[in-house]
């Protein structure tokens, strides 16, 4: 779910679209209780690093898979099986 922000409509109308359930309830009453632009930065920066790691430890995964098919006798067409399955 997106934190609240504002709707635009191109005609001169604008709209507050809620984020959180106090905005939710009550759009002009208390204060917005969504995650700050600090906090969302800080929850993206968290989920990029670990997508970076997680992608760190397919890439090596995936390469002891390639060095094990190309070692087995029948490695090239394990590799053109799969390229085919694939689409490449
Ligand atoms: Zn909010």
């Amino acid at each position: 779910m997106q934190p609240c922000h504002w709707y635009d409509d191109g005609h001169g109308g604008r709209y507050l679209v809620p984020g959180c359930a106090t905005r939710a309830h009550d759009p002009d009453g208390e204060t917005c209780t969504c995650p700050t632009l600090a906090d969302q930065l800080a929850k993206a920066r968290s989920e990029i690093a670990a997508l970076r790691k997680a992608k760190k430890s397919f890439d090596h995964w995936h390469t002891a898979i390639l060095v094990a098919v190309h070692a087995h006798p029948d490695g090239v067409q394990i590799m053109k099986s799969a390229a085919a399955q694939a689409g490449v």
